[in-house]
């Protein structure tokens, strides 16, 4: 008999893939991943690629203390919760991370001087 997965289910009443879901789902999910094997990935990850620091503050980060994830690119625009799509941050930065974030964005330049037939 097929079984709906309860994660799923779950999930359902409140539309990830609207903006203003983001928060509540990142949010969320980082709760989730504090208590299931993802929290390993989230230490090393942590401790490898952000150097043991929260990028908002750039403060000391520890797999102990209260962190979100932060999606690089949104769930609402197609992002994933995978490892190469998260931030980690402390939760008390998580509110100014997101205007940070916003605005280190660069646009897309495009190439100089390339391009030009022969
Ligand atoms: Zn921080």
């Amino acid at each position: 008999m097929f079984r709906v997965p309860l994660e799923i289910s779950r999930y359902q009443p409140a539309h990830p893939y609207d903006r203003k879901y983001d928060e509540y789902f990142e949010k969320r999910t980082s709760g989730k991943w504090k208590n299931n094997s993802q929290r390993l990935s989230i230490e090393s990850y942590i401790t490898m690629i952000q150097q043991g620091k929260c990028p908002c503050c750039t403060e000391a980060l520890k797999i102990n203390q209260n962190w979100c994830l932060s999606l690089k690119k949104k769930a609402s625009l197609g992002g994933e919760y995978k490892l190469d799509n998260i931030d980690v941050v402390h939760d008390k930065c998580y509110g100014q991370w997101q205007t940070q974030r916003a605005s280190q964005v660069k646009p897309a330049t495009p190439i100089k001087g390339g391009l030009q037939r022969a």
